[in-house]
């Protein structure tokens, strides 16, 4: 079973795996270490990744970008309207309440959910993963941003399960970046911590993280992040920009045309790329629209002007990294940057003005996600020993519970987890009631999250909640954030007072003086008295729900593959035709019966001609069928072709020995 860890980049994702020798980030089957986060939809199939990058022009209406931006939110969602949607080039709707996209596959519109689009893509990344090992894949360690919700971390559980992989933890991005950091380092302190900072700049947002580290231990201080900053804002800055010159240069509006938007952006980002490293750079666009060529260029200066606004954000997050992590800039030892985009050099600036110290890059920038997720995942899974290292992650939002007020009880609302609470982590809280009972958990800080997205986390409902000797009962329940960052109440249980018998100790000197004293005292003790059933209603799918998409997904699968396995056998009759034909004049040409010649190379003419009339579009059947026919005749002419290739080396071999 292969172990495997997922950078689920919003531009791009990227598989690592834990092999004996150490983490191996895999290629795809065009041999990228990255695969496009890209799902589309044709005319007979699904196009997953690559397939799908190499039709983002041709087929953009059915084609699904940003699915980390658009996972686990829904169609009223401000941010969805204002921001996702204008990178998006398929739109959106509403499927069952739910985000979803339409598009159109198979000939017909069809809707997807969100968690149904990433299922499909996870199924892709695990078919590259275990084409790559020869092995199954289904335990992995998927990273997600820190900024998650509970909801979006739902779905994502949803979607990997859709897909059938076994998620061990979805992990928060910096923590993955962090933990491949602290294991290679062999000189972390044993008392005095070292603070790391870790900068993420990628495609769509910004992390920054401040990591405290001694020997086998990280503990996540602070995080804090601009989820609307990166590379995708620059491109579309520069976009806006080449859209406006080209209107007055060219009269041509690239706003107005899809193609052209897409050709646009995708030359943006290559100069964007070229003024990292450059002082100017050149955009050239061949035939963005109405047949036209456009080029223009720019300087980095102007580039840094245009983008000043992007420029003058990078400060918050590090300021409030700072803040919440109690450290002052002199506490922290280095500043380790990752992210495509970090690659900018007034980016790189600004951060460096910030510290007042050099940058490290010491990981590699854009793998150390994935390579942290792998390892993750190998000291999870009982395929590998890993040296020990603890990972003290922390929770991004604090959530509070609410419940209705008792008589006895004012009080109607706690915060259960605050900020930065450790994660996993488990708070027992206690109730006396004398009737089945109700905990809404929310995040508590609503304004902290994601504009748009519904504090609501959960609904707790303990039942066959009863009083006790005519009192209300002492519940104790059991909330806890998972290993993936979830909120779950695990389990609730009535505590009741007893009185118990206790030895005495340390009374020796007493029982010397009074022979007859008493060898054991009567305490109150709390013990437990069974458990009560606890009904959950949080965002994540029904069970019931989760199998029907899982079947879907397969049959999805199978019908994609059986398009791929036609367009094989297609292949493998066209190809016989051709080479069969030019070889029997020549090669062949000793073989045929002359009398069966003539027939034969008509029979290859007719099958040609049928493949470009009626055999176009048939099924895989019908071409092997085809082929068969063809083989009745050919085979032999090939037997007999190649016995006559084989004896004169069988004899000559016969007689070198
Ligand atoms: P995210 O982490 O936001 O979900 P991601 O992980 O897919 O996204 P990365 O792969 O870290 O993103 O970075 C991709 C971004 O980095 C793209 O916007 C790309 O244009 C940008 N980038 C890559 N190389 C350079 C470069 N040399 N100069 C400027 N930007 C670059
Ligand atoms: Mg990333």
């Amino acid at each position: 079973m292969s172990v495997v860890g997922i950078d689920f980049g919003n531009l791009q994702s990227i598989i690592a795996v834990a092999r004996n020798r150490g983490i191996d980030v895999i290629c795809n089957e065009v041999s990228n270490r990255f695969t496009p986060s890209l799902v589309s939809f044709g005319p007979k199939q699904r196009y997953l990744g690559e397939t799908a990058k190499t039709q983002e022009i041709s087929n953009f209406k059915n084609t699904v970008s940003c699915l980390k931006r658009i996972i686990g939110r829904t169609f009223a969602d401000k941010e969805v309207q204002e921001i996702e949607k204008t990178f998006l080039t398929a739109p959106l709707t509403e499927v069952n309440g739910q985000l979803g996209v339409k598009v159109n596959y198979q000939g017909q519109e069809c809707t997807f959910t969100t968690v149904q689009i990433f299922a499909m893509y996870l199924t892709k990344l695990k078919e590259i993963a275990s084409v790559e090992t020869k092995l199954p894949v289904s335990d992995c360690v998927i990273a997600i941003p820190s900024w998650f919700t509970d909801v979006q971390r739902r779905a994502v559980l949803d979607a990997a399960e859709i897909a059938g992989l076994n998620v061990l933890r979805l992990m928060n991005d910096a923590t993955a970046t962090a933990l491949g950091y602290g294991i290679t380092k062999t000189d972390l302190p044993e008392d005095k911590p070292r603070n790391v900072c870790f900068v993420d700049v990628g495609h769509s947002s910004y992390t920054v993280s401040i990591v405290s580290y001694v020997k086998g231990q990280l503990n996540v201080k602070a995080r804090a992040f601009d989820r609307h900053f990166g590379g995708r804002d620059f491109d579309r800055l520069l976009v806006d920009h080449f859209a406006a010159e080209f209107k007055t240069k060219y009269g041509i509006d690239v706003k107005s045309n899809g193609k052209a938007m897409i050709r646009l952006m995708s030359g943006c980002e290559k100069l964007k790329k070229i003024l990292s490293a450059n002082a100017e750079a050149p955009l050239n666009v061949e035939s963005i629209m109405e047949d036209r060529d456009v080029s223009s260029m720019m300087k980095r200066a102007q580039f840094e002007e245009l983008a000043k606004g992007l420029f003058d954000r990078v400060e918050a997050p590090l300021e409030q990294a700072l803040k919440d992590s109690g450290f002052t800039l002199e506490d922290i030892d280095s500043v380790e940057m990752v992210g495509g985009s970090i690659r900018i050099p007034a980016l790189k600036e600004r951060i460096q003005q910030f510290f007042k110290k050099d940058l490290s890059s010491t990981l590699n920038q854009d793998e150390a996600v994935a390579r942290g997720a792998a390892l993750q995942c190998a000291m999870l899974s009982p395929t590998f020993k890993v040296r020990e290292f603890s990972v003290q992650d922390i929770t991004s939002y604090p959530i509070k519970m609410t419940w209705a007020p008792t008589p006895e009880e004012e009080e109607t609302e706690l915060v259960v987890f605050n900020k930065n609470n450790s994660i996993p982590s488990t708070k027992i809280l206690t109730f006396y009631r004398s009737e089945p009972f109700d905990l809404e958990a929310h995040y508590a800080e609503p304004e902290s999250i994601p504009a748009g997205i519904n504090p609501w986390v959960g609904r707790f409902s303990i039942k066959k909640v009863e009083p006790v000797n005519g009192q209300p009962a002492c519940v104790k329940v059991k909330a806890r954030v998972n290993i993936h960052g979830v909120l779950t109440v695990e389990s609730a249980y009535v505590v009741e007072e007893v009185i118990k018998e206790e030895l005495i100790e340390d009374n020796a000197e007493a029982d010397a003086e009074n022979p007859d004293a008493p060898l054991t005292r009567k305490v109150k003790k709390l013990v437990k008295k069974g458990d009560l059933p606890v009904v959950s209603a949080t965002t994540a799918l029904d069970r019931s729900i989760i199998a029907e998409l899982k079947e879907k997904e397969m049959e999805f699968i199978a019908s994609d593959k059986l398009v791929v396995d036609t367009e094989m056998a297609k292949n493998s009759l066209e190809e016989y035709i051709y080479d069969t034909r030019s070889k029997i004049s020549g090669a062949y040409k000793d073989y045929v019966n002359p009398a069966d010649k003539e027939k034969f190379v008509q029979d290859l003419n007719d099958a040609e001609n049928w493949l470009y009339e009626e055999g176009d579009e048939t099924t895989k059947s019908v071409y092997v069928a085809k082929l068969g026919e063809l083989q009745v005749v050919g085979s032999p002419i090939i037997q007999r072709y190649r016995e006559s290739e084989i004896r004169p080396t069988a004899a000559r071999e016969l007689k070198e020995a």
